[in-house]
């Protein structure tokens, strides 16, 4: 119950053991087609160019902006946690300027902000967010902020790695032009994979490029030449065949279960979560309205040695819970509800070890109380 990797579904494990076949095979480029045509769904997408990158949601965050950002551009980062400083890398390395647009740390983008900076930059050609910051566990409204971004002419890249298959997140609706994700979080699946989807948009704007993507890698012209439709399945890096498998069930177990059920699967277990967490008289850092349901950050009651905590719920409970980051660090713990770890199970567990670990550190909590909680929320 990290912020991810999530627990992997024992079908997804078992496709991974299946023989490993070329990765021209005929069967192989079928179920490559598959892959993308499930990704759509997962993103609710028509884009042709939706596929999965091979290498993790870092991979997928750099393939955005290697593909779309060319040196002297300006582009807007927005930054309310870990994830949008490493836009910001992205942005610089590519010889290009970013203007940053900060909010408080479990806050989510100011949209006010936003506008207020692409008014004072009329020049700026890309607006980068993080729609769920895991770092904080605040959800940022991406459909505004799509919308004032294009208001300004501007394109859009998004980071959906945790809200993927977690929270609410329509690509075409929302007219999000770049979008990547990540295996390993709400997906269920193992780590080493970064679903991207680019719209038409974005590829007129990589098709009239005036210079050459920097990384050979991830340029996608080139690798559009294997996954691309009506490709000629040319030969450009070995695909991570094993991987692949376990994805495709990954996405096979979320179109069973229907993208909108997954969606409510987290909501309802986050607020059991939420029910035996403020039963116990601990609370959340981000306001209700923001709060994502795959990503719980607890403030930490007083005089507790939060790092002890973790380790005691790992060693004695087997559990593992995620710490603070940044301005959060010693102040939050972060509990995953992410994929197949988001379940009922686990909110016990998680709500029983950790009023026993606390209540015997001596920290000031209601003792016998939230699992009771949990489970009148569970069953309401
Ligand atoms: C996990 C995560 C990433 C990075 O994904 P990796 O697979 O670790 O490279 C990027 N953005 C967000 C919001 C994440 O939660």
């Amino acid at each position: 119950m990290g912020p991810g990797p999530s627990d992997v579904h024992p079908r997804i494990t078992a496709a991974m053991a299946r023989p490993t076949i070329g990765h021209l095979d005929p069967v192989f480029v079928g179920m490559m087609d598959q892959v993308k045509e499930m990704l759509q769904y997962a993103f609710a997408t028509q884009n042709t160019l939706t596929i999965p990158v091979s290498a993790p949601g870092s991979a997928g965050m750099e393939s955005c902006f290697v593909n779309l950002v060319e040196p002297g551009d300006k582009v807007v980062v927005c930054q309310n946690g870990v994830f949008g400083g490493r836009m910001k890398e992205n942005v610089e390395r590519i010889g290009a300027t970013a203007i940053m647009v900060e909010d408080e740390w479990g806050k989510p983008v100011d949209p006010n902000k936003l506008e207020e900076t692409l008014k004072s930059f009329p020049d700026a050609k890309i607006v980068a967010f993080v729609h769920a910051e895991t770092s904080t566990g605040a959800q940022s409204d991406a459909k505004t902020l799509c919308e004032i971004a294009h208001k300004h002419d501007c394109l859009t890249i998004v980071d959906a790695v945790t809200s993927l298959g977690g929270s609410e997140l329509l690509v075409d609706d929302w007219e999000i032009d770049a979008i990547y994700s990540g295996t390993q979080k709400c997906l269920s699946c193992t780590p080493g994979i970064s679903p991207v989807s680019f719209n038409d948009r974005a590829v007129e704007v990589i098709k009239n490029r005036h210079t050459k993507v920097q990384s050979w890698f991830l340029d996608t012209n080139l690798v559009m030449g294997y996954w691309g439709p009506n490709a000629a399945r040319a030969y450009h890096h070995t695909a991570p065949i094993n991987a692949l498998y376990a994805l495709h069930e990954a996405l096979v177990m979320l179109q069973e279960e229907g993208i909108k059920n997954s969606w409510q699967r987290h909501m309802d277990n986050h607020l059991a979560l939420r029910a035996g967490i403020e039963a116990m008289g601990l609370s959340f850092v981000v306001d209700e309205p923001h709060r994502l349901p795959q990503l719980n950050s607890v403030t930490i009651p007083d005089g507790v040695d939060e790092a002890q905590v973790r380790s005691r719920l790992l060693t004695e409970f087997n559990l593992e819970i995620g710490a603070g980051l940044g301005s959060l660090a010693g102040k939050v713990w972060r509990i995953g509800l992410m994929g197949h770890s988001s379940r009922a199970e686990n909110i016990f567990l998680c709500l029983s070890s950790l009023e026993a670990v606390l209540n015997e550190m001596g920290a000031d909590i209601n003792t016998g109380v939230a699992l009771s909680a949990a489970q009148k929320q569970l069953s309401s």
